[in-house]
């Protein structure tokens, strides 16, 4: 199968008064063209500073990557200069957030940013430029395309702003798009719409999806693969289907069990006690051991190793360490 995301090992720190302050902890993963992987977890849990490490935006922030790779189409991410990286970022990978007014310029009218995008990244001539931004608007379903283009982002809806988003994401075709709660804020009709349309254009261009979600109704309508995060490391990784017909990992089957139901009319959901750990104080051993339970002695004194439990399957936890199966510790 063909990678276009490869994250190995990846570290990445903040410091706070010349104190190094590691939130990502070692974290692999790997996404093929085509593919839409799901990385679940709840807030804390470093999900979306892996996608910021992935598109090294940390801009006015301390952090920095100080372990791992990030091979990118067969190119390691973390041993490029700035403008190297920066000629991949809005061309081969596109990232779209949960607020599209923080991605797009309030001054510049819709049509400019776009074609701005489309001729920086496709180097087309300017009259081509507009009649490309205007098929891309089409495309996300934005009727009135001609008109939208003279508008400024303020004048849009919430829903609109995002196709505009996802229109600029995709308006260079990238390998990869990451995309961060991209329908959190949104009202379910549109964010139905949203997905759909994420899904399609993943069809059409075989673009490879990293969905950030803590919707697991989301992550089951849209995934092929997840990846649950917890602590800044990966405790779980499964196909969709099997991850929600058995979770093998103690945190997954309780963010499994604390989604409602249809026809459920319990009066608390279950849900998992106590909070992600903070990184400056994370327990020693299984960082979730402080909330399991099934934590064991051992889970006190040392990090579970990483279980392949099938070929498509691992999970970082002390009950799936047998001697007939194989570890990677
Ligand atoms: Fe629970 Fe132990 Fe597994 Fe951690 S390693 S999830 S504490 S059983
Ligand atoms: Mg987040």
């Amino acid at each position: 199968p063909e990678h276009v995301l490869r994250v190995s090992d990846l570290e990445t720190s903040f410091t706070r008064d010349k104190r190094e302050i590691k939130i990502l902890r070692g974290v692999n993963f790997s996404i093929r063209k085509g593919e839409i992987l799901g990385l679940v977890g709840e807030s804390g849990s470093g999900k979306s500073l892996t996608s910021l490490s992935i598109m090294q935006l940390f801009h006015g922030t301390t952090g920095k990557i100080v372990n791992g790779s990030i091979h990118f189409n067969g190119h390691d991410l973390t041993k490029m200069s700035e403008s190297e990286i920066r000629k991949i970022r809005g061309k081969q990978m596109a990232m779209i957030f949960q607020e599209p007014m923080t991605s797009l310029n309030p001054v510049l009218k819709i049509g400019k940013q776009l074609m701005e995008a489309i001729e920086m990244h496709l180097k087309l001539p300017k009259n081509e430029s507009k009649h490309h931004a205007i098929q891309m608007l089409k495309s996300v379903g934005i009727g009135r395309a001609e008109e939208i283009i003279y508008e400024y982002p303020h004048q849009l809806s919430g829903g609109m702003r995002q196709r505009v988003m996802i229109a600029m994401a995709m308006a260079c075709h990238p390998n990869l798009l990451i995309a961060d709660e991209p329908t959190t804020a949104l009202d379910v009709t549109i964010q139905a719409q949203i997905l759909e349309l994420m899904k399609k254009l993943k069809e059409e261009n075989e673009t490879a999806i990293l969905l950030i979600t803590h919707d697991l109704g989301v992550v089951a309508e849209m995934c092929d693969r997840v990846v649950v995060m917890y602590a800044g490391q990966v405790v779980e990784e499964a196909d969709v289907f099997e991850l929600f017909a058995s979770p093998k990992h103690p945190y997954t089957k309780g963010l499994i069990a604390s989604v409602p139901k249809i026809g459920d009319n319990k009066e608390v959901l279950e849900s998992i006690n106590g909070q992600v750990p903070s990184p400056q104080n994370m327990p020693n051993g299984c960082k979730f051991a402080p909330r399991c339970n099934q934590a064991m002695s051992i889970c006190h004194q040392e990090s579970p190793p990483t279980v392949k439990i099938s070929a498509t399957r691992q999970c970082s936890c002390w009950l799936y360490v047998k001697k007939d199966v194989e570890v990677n510790a």
